[in-house]
This record gives structure tokens, C-alpha cells and sequence, in this order.
């Protein structure tokens, strides 16, 4: 048999040789034509068609000059007219958590707490006797309002322990940063009553079990104290697991998405993307930021250095995920001053600033991006800090290292040009803003909202790069609801009128900057995607209209028509 592979290797060459010459050119697996092609190449923004060999783009401009690359294998699509962009990135999101999420119950769109305990008494009805109901994706901020007591804000557990009162139930807040448990869990869990005078002393190192003026814990666990129940959640077998993956994977394509920045994977969510990608079935690119809380994995890292472009660009880990503080809603984000609806609390790390200091030092010594939750302006300061300190004192690898602060998003105004200057990455959800903004002035007061709060022209004017997304599962992985938010700063609603601090609108053109190249920028793959030029991956989002020119009004009625990754149809809507 051996022998006979140079033959069938030169029958298939002459077969090849006879198609170009057909063709009178090298012809394409590929050509998409009669587009309305946004290129995100500076140098010729629109084009109307592309041709794609080998999953790379081969060419682009008018569909005349295209033409030539068709063969009679060439598969074409025609756009008829159609919007397409470079595929979008969606840059920091929990791919697993997202899956996950669509397994768990979803309570994002719950408007109230009687609506919320309806949907946990549905759950109980399908469960076994005993089972954990998990889910995730309330806010109390965002009901009309709190039925019951309240304790700092939140509602209290009583309700939803009456509609669940053998299943332990643990959900999770909409930001991540605080769980709700039924009197079911907490029994499991053994958090009970705490006699007064201890309660002072109580020690949950960076979070906090709320408690009413008794001592009765209320069901919310904040921060850390979280892991007081989650440590008695059953751990989701493997099986649970990869058709969460799998489910993450479909989200993205039903939106558009290609390539997804996952911001914080474990082991094992690192060995599940490898097994996918060994196994052909990571259709979306991933980029991962190794999780810091492990401290054993993050060793392996740094001794076993970043791992670029695996399987055709579709796995790439070399970054570094670090939580450094909670978030506004939870008032776990950490200030400069005080809370406006909270007198004497500012929040508070939750990672000591000296272990951020020693992994910015040591991303830069072993190649590795160091990516830092950062929500308040203390927070951004301190770490902005670190990375500055790490970077003078290693300014060889700080040329250009890429460090990122994820969310960013309350700066005090003497810190805004310091992201330009030390070239570090916000990156930023606009729909968090649109999301948050209703009600995150009351925790920060009007001035520091102005002065400070998503302040996106603001970055981009200092020359920061800013890399945008959704945080998926805290909001919805939907890239249309983050780009309108993105250029109207409105509520998907569409309120205000004119936007909340209209002069930090991006412009659309900066907007899908953000979710393309600029994305890409951030992950150090600006020369292998973000933009439709020859050389890049072959990844292409289609729109159902032009949402780079429809009323503002109109964009939110933008559909995923196909998404393309490495030249390969992933989908198309019905
Ligand atoms: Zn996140």
C-alpha cells in the first residue's frame, strides 16, 4: 500500500492542476459574495465578497475581483445584500457557567420574589427527594419590590424555604457574588442562629452571612461565605458537565459568536476544552484565563508556560485569572469612599493585593497574561498599582504584556489615564451598564457615576483598548443587546431618552471595534482575527439588517442570520 501513495498523490495534483487552470487562478473552498461586508480593516472598511481556503481568508474586495477564485468544488454563498462582520468575540465571559446555566434553573428575567419562589416550587415538583435545586440570575435590584422582611437590602429566606422545605436550594445572584439558600441548606450547611454577642466575631474570611438583628441567618451568603453551602453541593458529574460544554458551544453560535475568552477555567474545565478540541468538537475558538484560586494549577502553568493556538487556533491558555473584589449590587465592590446607601462600608478585597503583586511579577516572567476582576475605584487603583509595580521592575516583559483589569467598572478620575499610559486592557460589559446603571447610583452617588462609572470614551480617548462583552452567564451571551447598549447607554428598554452620561457612547464603529479587533488585541491574536483581511481566520457573523446603520431603535431587532468559524458554516437561523 505504501507504495502506492505517490501515484494517488500525483493523479490528485494533476486533478488540481486541471481545476486551476479551468479556473485560470488557484481557486477557493470558499466564496462568500454580494455582502455588506464591515471589514474592520482601517485600510479598506467594506467589501462585498471574501474567498476562504483552508479555513484562512485568501482574499477580499468587490465581488468582480472575487469571482475569479470559484471552481467548480468552490462552495458559495450569496448574502443577497446582507450585513457580515468579522466573527465577534465575545471577551469575557464563564463558558462552562454559561452551559451550565442553561441546565440550572435561569433567573434572570424573574421580576419579583414571589416569581422566584414560583419557579423553585416548579423545580421541586420535578426533583427527587433530597436533590439540590440549583440556579442562578436573580437581583433584587431589579424586582419592583421585596416582599417580606429585608436585611441589608435582600430578601429573606422564609418564602422560599415554605415552598421548599426538603430540598436544599442554593441560588445564585445575578453578579455572582452572593447565593441565596432555603433553611433546608443552611441546616445541611450547619450555618444557624448566632448568639448575639458572638456575632462580631464571626470570621468568614471575605464574606459575610447576613444576619437578621437576632442572629438568624437570612439565606444570603456573600463573597466567600458562599462556599459555606456551595462546599455541601454534590460536584456535577463529568457527564453534567460536557453537555453544559456542549449547550455553551451552541449559545455562542445561535449568537454569533466564534471566539469566547473564558475568564477563569479550573482544571478540570481546561481538560474538558482539550478533550473537546481533541475530539473535533470545539466549533468556537477559546481562550482561557487559568483560574488563580488553585494555586497548585497556576504552579503547573508557570513551569509549563502558555499554550498558543492549539487545533487550527481553536484553544489558546495563556492567561491568568485573579479576583480581586465583588461587585456594585452585592456591595462587594471595593471604594475609595463609603457606599452612598450604606454609611462606613466601602466593601473590600478579596484577594490580598500582595498575591496580585507577586502574579503580575511572575505572568510576565513566564509569558502569561494576568487578567484582574476589578469592580470599585479602590480596587482598580490598588491593582493598577501592582501591575505598575511589576512592570518597572521587569520593563523588558512590560513592554508589551497585555495585562487586563476585567469590568473596570468604577475608576476614580486620576486612574482613567493610567490604563493608556501602562497599556493595560479594560475590559468592559457595556450591557453591565445598561443592566446597572438604574440603580448603581444609588450605591455610588450622582458625582462618581459621572466622574467615573462605565466611562468608555473616557478610556478609549486615553488610548486604552477596550474589549467588550457580556459575562455571560450574568447576563445573557446576546451580542446585539451589549452593542446597542454600548452606542445608546440605554436599558434595553430604552431608557433615558438620551442615554445615561451620553458623551461616553461609544460610536458603532468603535463599539464592534471592541467585540473584533480590539478583542482580539486583548488576547494577543490581532494578527490572526478580529478583522476580514487575507492571512485571518475565516470567522464571519451575518445579521438579519445593517446594524451599523438601522435607527438606533431598530438595532435591538437584529438577528443572527449564520455564524462562519474557520471558513465552516456553524449556523443558520430557520
Ligand atoms: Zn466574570
Amino acid at each position: 500500500m505504501k507504495n502506492l501513495c505517490p501515484i494517488i498523490l500525483y493523479i490528485s495534483l494533476v486533478i488540481v492542476g486541471i481545476s486551476c487552470k479551468d479556473a485560470g487562478h488557484e481557486v477557493a473552498d470558499l466564496v462568500i459574495k454580494n455582502g455588506n461586508i464591515y471589514t474592520v480593516n482601517s485600510a479598506s472598511p467594506k467589501a462585498g465578497a471574501v474567498a476562504v481556503t483552508g479555513g484562512v481568508i485568501v482574499d477580499v474586495g468587490a465581488n468582480e475581483t472575487i469571482d475569479r477564485w470559484i471552481g467548480k468544488d468552490t462552495e458559495v454563498i450569496d448574502l443577497q445584500g446582507k450585513t457580515m462582520t468579522p466573527g465577534l468575540i465575545e471577551g469575557h465571559g464563564h463558558f462552562l457557567g454559561m452551559g451550565q446555566a442553561k441546565l440550572n434553573l435561569e433567573l434572570l428575567d424573574v421580576t419579583s420574589y414571589e416569581q422566584l419562589a414560583e419557579r423553585v416550587a416548579e423545580a421541586v415538583e420535578e426533583a427527587s427527594p433530597g436533590e439540590w435545586i440549583l440556579g442562578r440570575g436573580w437581583h433584587q435590584s431589579k424586582w419592583d419590590s421585596i416582599s417580606g422582611t429585608v436585611v441589608k437590602g435582600f430578601q429573606t429566606h422564609e418564602m422560599l424555604s415554605a415552598v421548599s422545605p426538603d430540598n436544599p436550594v442554593f441560588l445564585r445572584h445575578a453578579s455572582g457574588h452572593a447565593g441565596f439558600a432555603n433553611a433546608k441548606a443552611m441546616e445541611i450547611a450547619g450555618v444557624g442562629l448566632l448568639a448575639k454577642e458572638s456575632l462580631s466575631k464571626e470570621d468568614t474570611h471575605g464574606g459575610e452571612i447576613i444576619r437578621d438583628e437576632q442572629g438568624n441567618p437570612t439565606g444570603i451568603f456573600n463573597e466567600t461565605a458562599m462556599g459555606l453551602i456551595g462546599k455541601h453541593i454534590p460536584d456535577a458529574d463529568v457527564g453534567k458537565d460536557r453537555r453544559a460544554m456542549e449547550l455553551a458551544i451552541q449559545e455562542c453560535l445561535e449568537n454569533g459568536i466564534t471566539s469566547f475568552q473564558d475568564a477563569g477555567a479550573g482544571r478540570n474545565q481546561i481538560k474538558l476544552a482539550r478533550d473537546f478540541l481533541d475530539e473535533g468538537k470545539l466549533r468556537v475558538r477559546l481562550w482561557m484565563m487559568v483560574s488563580s484560586r488553585d494555586t497548585t494549577l497556576l504552579n503547573e502553568w508557570y513551569a509549563r508556560g502558555p499554550e498558543i493556538g492549539l487545533g487550527d487556533n481553536f484553544l489558546t491558555i495563556r492567561a491568568i485569572k485573579i479576583h480581586a473584589d465583588g461587585a456594585l449590587g452585592s456591595r462587594g465592590a471595593w471604594l475609595l469612599a463609603e457606599y452612598a446607601d450604606r454609611s462606613g462600608h466601602f466593601g473590600h478585597e478579596t484577594t490580598p493585593m500582595q498575591f496580585v503583586y507577586e502574579v503580575a511579577k511572575k505572568g510576565l516572567k513566564h509569558g502569561f497574561q494576568v487578567c484582574t476582576h476589578a469592580i470599585g475605584d479602590r480596587t482598580n487603583r490598588e491593582v493598577l498599582d501592582m501591575y505598575e509595580k511589576a512592570f518597572k521592575e521587569n520593563p523588558e516583559a512590560a513592554r508589551d504584556a497585555r495585562y487586563r483589569i476585567e469590568h473596570a467598572q468604577h475608576l476614580h478620575p486620576a486612574d482613567i489615564p493610567r490604563f493608556g499610559e501602562l497599556g493595560v486592557i479594560p475590559a468592559m460589559q457595556a450591557i453591565h451598564m445598561s443592566s446597572d446603571r438604574p440603580w448603581a447610583i444609588d450605591r455610588l452617588g450622582e458625582k462618581r457615576i459621572i466622574d467615573g462609572a462605565y466611562v468608555w470614551q473616557k478610556l478609549l480617548q486615553s488610548g486604552a483598548v477596550i474589549v467588550n462583552g457580556t459575562d455571560v452567564p450574568v447576563e445573557p451571551i446576546d451580542p446585539i443587546a451589549s452593542f446597542y447598549a454600548s452606542i445608546s447607554r440605554k436599558t434595553l428598554k430604552g431608557e433615558p431618552e438620551e442615554g445615561y452620561e451620553p458623551d461616553q457612547k461609544m460610536t458603532r464603529a468603535q463599539a464592534l471595534k471592541s467585540y473584533t479587533l480590539d478583542a482580539a488585541y486583548g488576547a494577543f491574536e490581532e494578527n490572526i482575527k478580529g478583522s476580514v483581511e487575507p492571512g485571518k481566520v475565516a470567522d464571519f457573523t451575518v445579521y438579519s439588517q445593517d446594524l451599523m446603520q438601522v435607527p438606533e431603535n431598530e438595532v435591538l431587532e437584529t438577528r443572527i442570520d449564520m455564524t462562519i468559524v474557520n471558513g465552516k458554516i456553524e449556523y443558520i437561523r430557520d
